[in-house]
């Protein structure tokens, strides 16, 4: 399940150096953090729907605790780390908090990227962060491999969302999955009338006022379809955020080996933080400042790995969890970027 209600990890601010390209965040005037602050008329019916629902779970020998019927029903807190403080910033960042899965949107300049969208069970908390971010039109989506912790809440949210591209990895036919998940969002995609456009590594695309490249996949025979994973950096003025998919080291092998620039400042790292991801060549091509993973607390992968973290600590010790400090923003002013967790480890 979520992140929600994780203990706060206390020293995460105070114990992380200062970096040349972090600042506060400077705190939004009007309080809330899209925290649940619904009105009582409307919170009186929810919590009523709720109780109905788990009663019907007790019926049918089922139960179901009440967050779970919150996260079904999309009505508890967002899964966005700020919802009301970075309309100031023309760029941002959001790493959604999914649990075990990974989704993340890019607000650049009035135009959107969704790159993945965890689990079917957050589809509803996906769109809902979406929307309360503003975004109106996702002008691109990114499905980055076809595994159900990235793909899981994509049916619903293109139901529900204008969509302008859709980017995917062109995946050979043993290993394209039969899965519901899969055939949930072709079905949907098909019904939008999407048509769906191959990641290409070398291909730019513009976003707002940044331009996203993508890096990966490179090769066309990997084993694993983790390594088919689209990865893309998205570059805005003097800062840059790197988006890596599952890919892991065949992957990681063949971007290093290329010409194109990998360094980033910002490393959403591959694969929840699996040692089989985050190898030593990759990130020092990357130097990342800072790194995100996006990992679901307790969860039985043992995600991240300790080898992993340690490798990554050679680069960075601001390492941003969303098992830990529950969904990130990370906003850009082009130069500097300021840091927003959910769980208050806020900002530098
Ligand atoms: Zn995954």
């Amino acid at each position: 399940m979520s992140g929600k209600g994780n203990p706060k990890r206390s020293s995460s601010g105070s114990s992380r150096p200062k970096r040349s390209k972090t600042a506060s965040a400077p705190r939004p005037s009007s309080g809330k953090k899209g925290k649940n602050s619904k009105g009582g008329g409307k919170g009186i019916f929810i919590t009523a729907l709720c109780l109905v629902i788990f009663a019907v779970m007790l019926l049918i020998g089922k139960p179901m605790t009440m967050t779970e019927i919150q996260d079904m029903l999309g009505v508890g807190d967002s899964i966005a780390a700020d919802t009301a403080g970075g309309s100031s910033f023309d760029f941002a960042v959001h790493y959604l908090d999914v649990g075990q899965g990974d989704s993340e949107l890019i607000i650049a300049g009035g135009c959107s990227v969704l790159i993945d969208a965890g689990e079917r069970e957050y589809g509803t908390a996906v769109l809902k962060a979406i929307k309360d971010l503003g975004v109106e039109k996702l002008d691109y989506i990114i499905a980055t491999h076809p595994h159900s912790d990235h793909i899981g809440g994509m049916a619903e949210v293109i139901e529900n969302m204008d969509v302008g591209k859709m980017i995917v990895p062109k995946v050979p036919s043993e290993l394209t999955p039969t899965s519901a998940a899969y055939e949930r969002m072709l079905k949907a995609v098909k019904k939008k009338g999407l048509k769906l456009t191959q990641a290409k590594a070398g291909d730019t695309y513009t976003v707002g006022n940044a331009e996203m490249t993508i890096l990966g996949p490179i090769g066309s025979n990997y084993e694993d379809l983790n390594d088919f994973s689209v990865v893309c950096k998205v570059k805005y003025k003097d800062t840059s955020f790197l988006f890596t998919g599952d890919a892991s080291f065949p992957s990681e092998d063949d971007m290093t080996a290329s010409d194109e620039d990998l360094s980033a400042d910002v490393l959403k790292v591959g694969h929840h933080g699996s040692t089989t991801s985050s190898g030593r060549g990759i990130l020092a091509a990357v130097q990342p400042s800072v790194c995100v993973i996006s990992c679901g607390a307790g969860n039985s992968y043992g995600h991240p790995h300790e080898k992993a973290l340690n490798r990554i600590r050679k680069y960075t010790d601001k390492i941003y969890r969303t098992d830990l400090d529950g969904a990130i923003s990370i906003f850009s002013d082009g130069s500097k970027l300021y840091i927003r967790t959910a769980n208050g480890s806020d900002n530098e």
